[in-house]
């Protein structure tokens, strides 16, 4: 990892709350856990554990939210990636696992807004919409399943005519409208999560990137200018960092996915796309998704490389999409756009586990993220308890390595996802 950097350029950070710049780690510390990474994962983990009375310490390399989880779509959706794999090698244990857990995520982001009074624009409802007769086969299927398993009113299954009244455009044969799951201004979430931690006790220290973990009965976890000697360390750098490699390294793909985010084109206008204030995603495996923001713009994000490269014109490819999908928006223009490293397993299933007795790790929740990583930090912190059938259920899922997936324009990773992409043009 270079020089600490401060957020990238994006909506989120023009937006955000004011948060206090705290000082890099200087001079060796304890501490009963110490967290590395300052994104929800840490975040969440860390005031899971001092709501828990536990003294916890948090390194962060550049700012707080500063990696996906400040970057990211907003949409704060249940379940997680990877279940069909995980129902595969697991059998009924996964099942049961993501029939109590499909929620909780979001249980804990509600309470924790509602407890510390985080001000994040958090509005219920989202919805998945099919481009095509498979993809709404499935979300049938879903529904049907879903609501055998208790889901309530709170899932809709919409034919095209219903989805149009909340999000008009023709593109879409129907969708599943779920009343549970919401959107929200990630950054000011993730930043009002650390404010809450800091006054439970935890200690923040940002430009703060770790070098090196020692093993041991109490690791050690090395900073350019400090130590934090710990009983427990998690680690929580998700895509951006390169520790542990021996047991983490190469089950990711090097992925990077962009948002912009238009001028502010008021209420009516962005009604007039989304009407029902949505957040939306299409079931695509490269899929879009977007919304409206609290100041009445719209936010659209898609695409995918994965070399791990930023594309050099992200509204270029972006903003026509939007605009196919809602012409009444007319010559909306973008005021911002970025790019951020979206954790990836090649089974999409979470990396969720031990490389030691103590040294735990939680990574890759492909695009449901902000759900997950607060379901991992609930799970992490569950396991520092002695509680750790969480992490164990993780544990017992087979991963695969990429073949050089750190090689930049891998040539199998580019064949790999033009299938992807043309399975979903062709609607196969
Ligand atoms: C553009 C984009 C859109 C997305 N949209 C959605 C969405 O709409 N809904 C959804 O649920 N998910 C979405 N995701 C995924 C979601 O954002 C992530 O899964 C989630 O934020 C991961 O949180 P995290 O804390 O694990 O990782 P991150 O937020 O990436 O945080 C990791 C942190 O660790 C720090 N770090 C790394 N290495 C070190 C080190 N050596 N020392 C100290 N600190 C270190 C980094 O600086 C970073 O701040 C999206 C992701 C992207 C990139």
């Amino acid at each position: 990892m270079t020089a600490a950097s401060d957020h990238v350029n994006s909506y989120y950070a023009a937006s955000a709350h004011q948060a206090p710049a705290r000082p890099p780690l200087a001079g060796d510390i304890e501490a009963e856990i110490c967290v590395i990474g300052g994104g929800f994962t840490g975040v969440a983990t860390a005031l899971t554990l001092a709501e828990r009375g536990r003294d916890v310490v948090l390194l962060e390399a550049n700012r707080i939210g500063w990696g996906a989880s400040g970057r990211n779509g907003g949409q704060v959706l249940p379940g997680w990636s990877g279940e069909g794999e995980m129902v595969k090698q697991l059998g009924e244990r996964a099942r049961d696992f993501l029939r109590r857990t499909r929620y909780r995520g979001n249980e804990i982001v509600e309470e924790r807004i509602k407890r510390y009074s985080i001000d994040c624009d958090y509005v219920r409802g989202a919805a998945t919409v099919a481009l095509n007769a498979r993809q709404m086969a499935a979300l049938e299927e879903e529904f049907v399943s879903e609501t055998a398993a208790g889901a309530g009113a709170d899932l809709l299954l919409a034919d095209a005519a219903a989805v149009k009244t909340h999000i008009v455009s023709d593109m879409y044969l129907g969708g599943l409208i779920d009343r549970r799951a919401a959107h929200c201004h990630p950054l000011n979430l993730c930043l009002g999560e650390a404010r809450a931690a800091e006054s439970l006790g935890v200690k923040i220290f940002e430009g703060s990137a770790v070098l090196s973990i020692t093993h041991g009965e109490r690791p050690i976890v090395a900073t350019a200018s400090g130590k934090v000697t710990a009983g427990t360390v998690i680690l929580a750098g998700n895509a951006y960092h390169q520790l542990e490699q021996k047991d983490l390294g190469g089950y990711m793909l090097p992925a990077q996915t962009f948002t912009i985010v238009t001028e502010v084109i008021g209420a009516a206008r962005a009604a007039s796309a989304l009407p029902g204030n949505l957040a939306v995603c299409d079931a695509n495996w490269a899929l879009d998704y977007f919304r409206r923001t609290a100041d009445h713009r719209m936010l659209f994000g898609g695409l995918c490389t994965y070399n791990n490269r930023v594309i050099a014109d992200i509204e270029g490819a972006l903003l026509p999409r939007l605009r196919q999908i809602f012409p009444q928006l007319g010559e909306v223009r973008s005021q911002f756009a970025w790019g951020g490293a979206i954790a990836i397993p090649l089974n999409r299933a979470p990396l969720i586990g031990r490389t030691s007795d103590n040294v735990y790790y939680a990574q890759g929740y492909s695009g449901h993220g902000v759900n997950c990583s607060h379901i991992a930090g609930e799970m992490l912190a569950d396991a520092v308890d002695a509680k750790a059938e969480g992490v164990e259920l993780f544990e017992a899922i087979r991963h695969f390595k990429i073949p050089a997936a750190d090689l930049i324009g891998n040539p199998m990773l580019a064949l790999g996802m033009t299938w992807f992409r043309m399975r979903d043009a062709l609607g196969v």
